[in-house]
């Protein structure tokens, strides 16, 4: 029989997809002898079952009854006792954290009898009794029974007036308990529920059913979160972080999750309970500051904390809570970090011997690597316009438009405006407008508050805590020092790599880190030299090679610095834009063989010299020139403008020559039209006069490894007639070059055996290649239906930014075994966007490619993820 629940001293960290993070953990730390409250954890598998289902699997009930008994017997008191009760929480945990996204529910057990009994409890403390069952009733409406918090928020705030919480006595909170269960009974027309158990059943199912609530489904999508893992649930006996001075809640990270500097780093509220920290509502105090009110628990946390990185060699996030003195771990996990932070904890692990190289480089990602090369803030500029400074909570430069609501922040990042969304601080429901924003930036909470740990998480610019911020909601604008202000729609810039916050738009240089990869700076500080030694060791481990798509000297030079081994795409129809235009005009509207003889002559030495640009700047290493891909008339005026001179008379001979062209070459699907090789095909002496550019070229330049790339093929035959023409041509100019061919069509995927006897080499051009398998057009359906799919669950992510394994993928498998069986020393590539995205430099490591191609600037992601697939057995997700 399925078991659906299990003790914390039955589980383990490695049983997180049954467990959630957070039950997996928990037991990790019960076995490990901590301080862990006792409780246990309902399974993911029972979620999945309700979600389906509607109900929960036959046996569960039973399970929990056991599971609370056990419980019960352990503490020596019952669930909601009424002299002397237990009471527990019911908190989600899901298999990748989702920071605040789904439900937790505090103080299950209270009711009009058990109430009593915890002012008995608590020493006579009856404010703190009464203090607790509000917050249930008030967690529980909200949660559970789906009643608007504003509600119980108003009534609260009815009956303190200018009062602090912490003002209110017990009888006052007496009178709130009596308005809640009012508020209760009037929206359900029931009863807030006195059962204990019922409490926690209705609890379990609405912790389940919050896996669905719309920001979750949100964060999910944005963290590329499967929809269908659902969350366990984890029920623990109840401590008290909020019985007085002497106890607290708290937050602790073993690094700095910013920096990624050794040492204590974390918040403390006083006499607070749970969620108060996370949520950022109260300011908190650093925790070095707890040793001095309770030097006995700060010890005994600093000691847990080393522990626990010793155990799980990286970096933990904790929390904890200390009550009437003694210290209680609720939970830890292997914590989320910034992407400096990440390669810097990485390389400090492997010194300290905790970790080894080849894991060191699995422990970032090609993302963060990407996120380390986004521009900073240029420090001169900065100077001028400063106006505050707050916590530096997730780094980046970020500058846009200050806007007050997430709303808001939606409505003008769909309009294409940069923003950033100011708050006094965020809750979960700000999600939409945080993914919507350049950057975030708060008055309010530490670095762990929600805003923070979210877009640390999102890779987002945040400053947090600036507190020298009035932030005005109601009235959309914001007061600096100095009176400066604020309002909706004014230009804000802010560093989250130093915390500052400037008036109007500073400028941007490049980062450090691209600095380094340019070649201009030695490994100086410690994060360059992190990334130095971590991209050393991939490159030492990668199987895959990596080369650019680099149609100019320009840009082959950079790919080179950056680490290309070489070009795996160089598009030639960006050679023929600009004044160049004209002669594929001539071509183009040529009536006889001498006229197109001779725009092709004309043409000739100028891709000559750009071929010999590019063989220069790439020094001996090789160079795949793809022969001209698009339709012809890409070239030509646009048959609207053409059609409106010749309408109103303005029109020269030249322009309705042309008009008739264009018509006659018009295409109602030109993507699947008159393009690649029929192009070659078609017109005679195209193809030929580049590859004579192509010979003609690399004889001039010495070392010089031209690779000859013919596009869109989908029959062997279209290949072996260009390959013919172009073996002489090589022949005559005494030039050697492979000659292949890109695999964008399925059928040349399904046809590889045939067109790898032609073919010395394939590239997989995966744009193309993604557009033919799903039968949809590239430049149109991202605008058209995207968003959609992507919403209704269709796709995880775009298909066209990271490969689609199962189709695409499959299409690429069959040509790769196919291919290799007809002509065992084919070269392999890929030259689609893929090949700079992580996940696909992943998948083309396992199919086997023998390298992977893309845009100069992500080469450094290319070579670092090609390292991780090869030494990646089982990835640290951090998630
Ligand atoms: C491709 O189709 O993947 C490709 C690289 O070619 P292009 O994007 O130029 O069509
Ligand atoms: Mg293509």
């Amino acid at each position: 029989m399925a078991k659906y629940v299990y003790d914390f001293t039955e589980g383990n960290r490695n049983l997180k997809d049954l467990l959630g993070g957070k039950g997996a953990n928990l037991a990790e730390m019960t076995n490990l002898g901590l301080p862990v409250p006792h409780g246990f954890t309902i399974t993911t598998e029972a979620c999945r079952h309700y979600l389906a289902e509607g109900s929960v699997p036959s046996g569960l009930d039973q399970e929990v009854a056991e599971h609370l008994e056990a419980l019960e017997a352990k503490m020596g008191r019952k669930l909601g006792q009424a002299d002397d009760p237990l009471l527990v929480s019911v908190r989600s945990g899901a298999k990748f954290s989702m920071p605040g996204m789904m439900e937790t529910v505090l103080n299950i057990g209270l009711n009009d009898e058990s109430v009593h009994g915890l002012a008995k409890q608590s020493g006579g403390n009856d404010r703190f009794a009464w203090d607790s069952y509000r917050r249930l009733i008030q967690m529980f409406g909200k949660t559970v029974l789906g009643i608007d918090g504003d509600l119980f928020e108003h009534a609260l705030d009815e009956l303190k007036g200018r009062r602090q919480d912490t003002d209110l006595d017990s009888g006052e909170l007496q009178q709130l308990v009596e308005t809640y269960k009012g508020i209760v009974r009037d929206q359900t027309g029931k009863d807030f529920p006195a059962d204990p158990r019922e409490q926690m059943r209705l609890a379990v199912m609405a912790v389940f059913d919050s896996w669905n609530a719309p920001r979750a489904i949100l964060y999910r999508r944005q963290e590329r979160i499967p929809a269908g893992l659902g969350t366990a649930v984890n029920i623990m006996a109840m401590v008290f972080g909020n019985y007085g001075n002497d106890s607290g809640t708290g937050v602790a990270f073993t690094r700095d999750p910013g920096s990624g500097q050794q040492g204590i780093y974390g918040d403390y509220l006083q006499n607070a309970q749970g969620e108060d920290v996370v949520a950022g509502i109260r300011n908190t105090i650093p925790l070095q500051d707890l040793e001095h009110l309770d030097k006995q628990s700060y010890d005994e946390l600093v000691g847990i904390m080393e522990t626990l990185e010793n155990h799980y060699r990286d970096l933990c996030d904790i929390e904890f809570t200390i009550e009437r003195g003694k210290l209680w771990m609720l939970q830890t996990r292997v914590g989320k970090r910034t992407a400096a932070a990440a390669f810097c904890i990485a390389t400090q692990l492997a010194d300290q011997g905790l970790i080894t190289m080849d894991e060191a480089v699995t422990r970032v990602t090609g993302d963060q690597l990407a996120q380390l090369m986004f521009p900073r803030f240029d420090g001169g500029a900065k100077k001028k316009k400063k106006i505050a400074k707050g916590m530096n909570a997730s780094p980046g430069a970020a500058v846009g438009k200050a806007v007050f609501s997430s709303e808001r922040a939606v409505e003008l990042a769909a309009q294409g405006e940069d923003v950033i969304l100011v708050r006094r601080e965020t809750n979960p429901d700000d999600l939409a407008g945080m993914i919507a924003a350049k950057g975030i930036l708060t008055s309010r909470g530490g670095k762990t508050s929600h805003a923070a740990v979210v877009a640390r998480g999102m890779g987002k610019t945040c400053v947090c805590g600036a507190e020298e911020l009035e932030v005005l909601t109601a009235e959309q604008r914001f007061i600096a020092p100095g009176d400066v202000v604020v309002s909706e729609g004014d230009v804000i810039s802010i560093d989250g790599t130093t915390g500052e916050v400037f008036l109007g738009e500073v400028a941007v240089v490049d980062s450090a880190v691209v600095e380094y990869f340019e070649g201009a700076t030695e490994p100086r500080d410690d994060l360059v030299k992190a990334v130095d030694r971590i991209m050393r060791h991939a490159d030492e481990a990668r199987k895959l090679g990596v080369r650019a798509n680099a149609d100019t000297p320009e840009d082959a030079a950079r790919a080179r610095r950056f680490g290309a081994q070489g070009i795996g795409l160089c598009r030639t129809e960006h050679m023929f834009l600009g004044e160049r235009r004209q002669l594929v005009e001539d071509l183009v509207l040529a009536s006889t063989d001498a006229e197109r003889q001779a725009a092709l002559d004309a043409l000739e030495p100028l891709q000559k010299s750009d071929f010999i640009g590019i063989f220069q700047a790439m020094d001996g290493a090789p160079v795949t020139i793809r022969l001209i891909d698009p339709p012809l008339h890409e070239f030509l005026p646009d048959i609207v403008d053409l059609s409106v001179k010749v309408a109103t008379g303005e029109a020269t001979d030249k322009d309705r020559t042309l008009l008739t062209a264009v018509k006659r070459l018009h295409e109602q699907n030109p993507m699947l039209g008159l393009r690649g090789v029929r192009l070659g095909l078609v017109i005679p002496g195209l193809f030929a006069m580049q590859v004579r550019a192509i010979a003609q070229a690399a004889a001039e330049v010495p070392g010089a490894r031209p690779e000859i790339m013919i596009p869109l093929v989908a029959a062997v035959q279209e290949l072996e007639s260009v390959r013919e023409e172009a073996v002489k041509i090589l022949a005559e100019a005494g030039v050697q070059a492979l000659i292949g061919t890109m695999i964008e069509v399925p059928r040349a995927a399904l046809t590889a055996a045939q067109i790898a006897e032609a073919a010395e080499f394939f590239s997989f051009g995966t744009n193309d290649l993604t557009q033919m398998a799903w039968g949809f057009s590239r430049d149109d359906v991202e605008a058209a239906f995207f968003s959609h799919y992507l919403d209704a669950g269709i796709f995880g992510v775009s298909p066209f930014e990271t490969l689609d394994r199962e189709g695409v993928g499959r299409l690429m498998e069959i040509a790769v075994r196919e291919g290799r069986e007809a002509r065992p020393d084919l070269h392999l590539g890929i030259c689609g966007e893929h090949g700079g995205d992580p996940d696909s430099v992943r998948f083309c490591h396992e199919v086997g490619l023998d390298y992977v191609s893309c845009s100069p600037f992500r080469i450094p992601v290319a070579r670092l993820e090609a390292g991780r697939a090869a030494l990646a057995e089982t990835d640290s997700d951090t998630r």
